[in-house]
């Protein structure tokens, strides 16, 4: 008995189902197949990505607004402060314990501190309160003109 052969849409359907279970099955062939693809077509694939998400930059912005409006505060507090610092809540409520809530300059208690770091390397120097951390980094997070801040506040205390 002869079988009907397969109409073009049946084919991609059976295809496509045949490529699904072997990507189930296989994930670390696909994945191998992908970054080979991807060392080879660097620049493509990273245009390509560039378009996509130019072309479709509402709905990116719309989809992660969405997300991100899920999440408990816990959740988004420690991804925001992952992003900007690089650091875990965990490490934030350690560094805060450690620093018993209190600013390392003014030595103030505070319920929340910031997050100093430096601008330049990019590591977490401590926790500061909110005018502290402002104060040195109106001060171009330089020693030097701190010192002599310093030095200025004494004097004119002495002068008076
Ligand atoms: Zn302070």
């Amino acid at each position: 008995m002869r079988k009907r052969s397969l109409t073009p849409e049946e084919r991609n359907a059976y295809r496509a189902e045949w490529r699904r279970r072997d990507r189930a099955a296989h994930p670390e062939k696909y994945a191998a197949a992908k970054k080979r693809h991807y060392a080879t077509h660097r620049a493509d694939v990273l245009a390509r990505s560039k378009e996509y998400q130019e072309s479709h930059r509402d709905r990116i912005i719309e989809r992660k607004r969405v997300r991100y409006a899920s999440w408990d505060p816990e959740e988004r507090r420690n991804y925001t402060i992952m992003r900007l610092y690089g650091i875990s809540t965990t490490t934030y409520d350690a560094m805060y314990t450690l620093q018993n809530g209190r600013c390392l300059i003014c030595e103030e208690a505070h319920d929340q501190l910031d997050i100093d770091h430096c601008h330049k390397a990019g590591h977490v120097r401590g926790l500061l309160c909110g005018k502290c951390n402002r104060g040195i980094g109106f001060m171009r997070d330089d020693p030097r003109i701190a010192t002599r801040a310093a030095a200025y506040l004494s004097n004119r205390k002495l002068a008076k």
